[in-house]
């Protein structure tokens, strides 16, 4: 026997009938067939208005049109003129506003599909539900119930098709009554189950039990398994595909339950059944929502235990991405189910944000990252990256970092255990660690760097790096190195707005001094001692400020720089003037400071006279090309003029003039500075 059970959405017309009764004829060929069907859709509904309007003429005539239609299109001659007189008796007695009066919607659908079947030429028998499901105390009496079932069968041993009402039963005491709404469901489990069927199938209007209401969320998915316990949890928490109560008649018999569209009966749809081969997997999430408070239960339905304290952050991370507040403690229930108690209004958000965090990232790709440096940048780094939960969906992608350490042996470490396309992040201030970074590339790990110390080496030693990471398939980024999130590398490496080639590259690329320098305003508010002094406190310099002054971060910025415009400059090829003589980089920082105090006057007296030019001096580092086709570079302080684009800037402002044989100039400009913003630099370059 083979039971299939079909939903109001599945006979809601006759050409919906026309379907139902397609599926019933090719399984009959294999084997005997009860059809369980429920009433047309809406139909239910109708008749429990319909008992409770002051005046439902109208209603029950619009209910009865609709039947009488799909007669109509179903039956010819002598059959259509008995199936709707059939169908006018019924609704003579709905008229009368009988008990119970929702069980009638099933005894018209069942009689139009019998009465087809019959035509068509199928041995079929209708039987009355009423009769065979008996209910006690609100419990369906099963033993009583199966023989009924059984023993009406064996009565039509020729009968090839069985069609049977879902939903209706009767009582101990002889008054019908239903199942609960969705209860055809129940039926077919229950005939299934008497008749120990070889299946059973519920045929709806989608392709299965899915990861969340379709209706509610569009990227829900098939779940294409589930065991009976999920399945049980699912629909009473909410998922109405399924009535809960179907469950345990087929499960006691063993008895596989597919979930099936009517609509397109190729789908495999799911499988309910004993057999759980994805214990700790997440199947849905549903929610149940209670009228009376305007409250809602969210539930996040798992296979078996799920990992406690991890999902239950994931919970929090998604609700707080979503904006959402729980109205209590998220309860987990067994180790398995999570309860989400919210307000109705926000129910359906909150099952699109969870959603989203179990199970729309599978079709993420998960890139693994390791990062070396845990100081402000990597700190960041690690922030924004827990803050969405690594994913960024715009990128499809998602970022798992799997390690941030500052230990020395972490490169090592790195290449012993990461997985092939991984991402290495040097964000440490190491001069050694691009060593590592051609044995990463051999492992085919890709780097990505905000330290320029692992870029400014020696050209040869920069072109191996390159060499090897083109040769191992792997990227090497490091565009956080020059401008911080500013696109300065990449707008040069693209050849932006550069015709025939660069021919000349102006930066005002050093922070610090930019920040130093834009602050000072001849002393009228702080010496320049003072706000130098103030800005190593803030870590805005090395350790000695002088390195800073001395131009040398400069100076790896402008290797950096020309080495992406493809000329391969080395640290002796620059000729860096300092922007204080060489007095000052004699001695102690202490020596230093006192220095610069005496000098304040200087300082002061310069300041004035550029007010007077109405100039300003900036540190610009500059690589130009020569008539003879090479090029120079140099990192001075240079006097500017209104006109300039370096005259207007302020704090850590960077600002960067790119010119070419083509028209005007590139001028980059924005904020160079921040750990916040390397880090996002960084995660530009690794989702890239
Ligand atoms: P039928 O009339 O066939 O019994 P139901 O309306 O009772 O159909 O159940 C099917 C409906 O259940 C679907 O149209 C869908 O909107 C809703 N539904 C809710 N949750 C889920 C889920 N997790 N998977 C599939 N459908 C769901
Ligand atoms: N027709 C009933 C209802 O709407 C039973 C069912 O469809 O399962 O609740
Ligand atoms: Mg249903």
């Amino acid at each position: 026997m083979i039971v299939l059970k079909f939903g109001g959405s599945s006979v809601a017309s006759a050409t919906a009938m026309s379907r139902v009764l397609d599926i019933v004829e090719k399984t009959a060929e294999r084997d005997r067939v009860i059809l369980v069907s429920s009433a047309i859709s809406g139909c239910t509904d109708a008749l429990i208005e319909i008992g409770r309007a002051e005046d439902p003429e109208h209603l029950i005539d619009q209910l009865e049109h609709r039947h009488l239609a799909i007669i109509g299109r179903l039956f010819t001659g002598k059959e259509r003129l008995e199936a709707s007189g059939d169908c006018r008796n019924t609704f003579s007695e709905i008229r009368c506003i009988p008990p119970v009066i929702e069980s009638f919607g099933e005894l018209l659908s069942t009689r139009i599909l019998s009465r087809k079947l019959s035509c068509e030429g199928y041995k079929t028998v209708w039987l009355d539900s009423r009769d065979l499901i008996s209910v006690r105390e609100g419990i369906v009496d099963i033993a009583k119930t199966y023989k009924a079932i059984n023993d009406a069968i064996e009565e039509h041993p020729e009968a090839k098709v069985f069609v049977v009402p879902g939903f209706i039963a009767r009582t101990d005491q002889g008054q019908v009554t239903t199942l609960g709404r969705g209860g055809s469901d129940y039926s077919a489990s229950l005939y299934a189950a008497a008749t120990g069927a070889a299946d059973l199938q519920i045929w709806t209007d989608v392709p299965g039990i899915m990861t969340t209401n379709p209706k509610l969320v569009s990227s829900a998915r098939t779940i294409p398994e589930i065991s009976y316990k999920a399945a049980f949890d699912m629909a009473r928490y909410g998922a109405k595909v399924l009535y809960a109560p179907a469950v345990a008649p087929a499960r006691e018999k063993g008895i596989a339950i597919k979930i099936l569209n009517t609509f397109d009966p190729q789908n495999p749809g799911t499988v309910i059944s004993g057999h759980n081969s994805a214990i700790g997997e997440w199947k849905g999430v549903t929610s149940l929502d209670d009228e009376a408070s305007q409250t809602s239960t969210v539930c996040l339905i798992g296979e078996g235990p799920v990992g406690g304290k991890a999902s239950l952050r994931r919970i929090g991370t998604a609700l707080r991405e979503a904006g959402i507040k729980a109205l209590g403690n998220v309860r987990c229930e067994d180790g398995v189910n999570f309860l989400i108690p919210v307000r109705t209004n926000v129910a359906r958000s909150t099952v699109a944000a969870i959603h989203r965090e179990f199970f729309e990232e599978r079709a993420l790709r998960t890139i693994d990252v390791y990062v070396a440096g845990n100081g402000a940048v990597g700190k960041a780094l690690k922030g924004i990256v827990d803050a969405c939960g690594g994913r960024f969906l715009s990128a499809g992608k998602r970022l798992n970092i799997k390690e941030i350490s500052s230990d020395h042996g972490f490169a090592d470490k790195v290449l012993r255990t990461a997985r092939s396309r991984s991402v290495f992040v040097d964000c440490t201030n190491s001069t050694e660690i691009w060593r590592k970074f051609i044995p990463l590339f051999n492992a085919g790990i890709n780097i990505v760097s905000s330290n320029r110390r692992s870029l400014a080496i020696p050209y040869v030693d920069y072109a191996a790096l390159k060499a090897a990471a083109a040769e191992n398939g792997c990227f090497f980024r490091y565009d956080t190195t020059v401008g911080n999130a500013l696109p300065i590398l990449q707008s040069i490496s693209d050849g932006a707005n550069c015709g025939d080639g660069v021919t000349l590259i102006e930066a005002v690329v050093s922070c610090t001094l930019n920040h130093i320098i834009t602050s000072y305003d001849g002393a009228r508010s702080e010496t320049f001692a003072t706000l130098l002094r103030k800005a190593q406190e803030e870590g805005l310099t090395e350790r000695d400020p002088r390195t800073d002054l001395g131009g040398r971060d400069a100076l790896r910025k402008l290797l950096i720089l020309s080495r992406e415009a493809g000329v391969p400059l080395e640290e002796k090829d620059v000729e860096i003037v300092p922007m204080l003589g060489k007095e000052y980089f004699r001695g102690s920082i202490d020596d230093f400071y006192s220095r610069l105090e005496k000098d304040e006057p200087k300082f002061i007296k310069r300041e004035d006279e550029l007010d007077a030019m109405g100039m300003r001096q900036r540190f610009v580092a500059t690589l130009q090309k020569k008539a003879d086709g090479r090029f120079k570079a140099d990192i001075r302080m240079k006097l500017v003029g209104i006109d300039s684009p370096f005259y207007w800037i302020s704090g850590t402002e960077n600002v960067t003039i790119i010119h070419s044989s083509e028209g005007y100039p590139l001028v980059i400009k924005g904020s160079g500075e921040g750990a916040r913003l390397a880090a996002s630099g960084i995660i530009r370059n690794i989702l890239q």
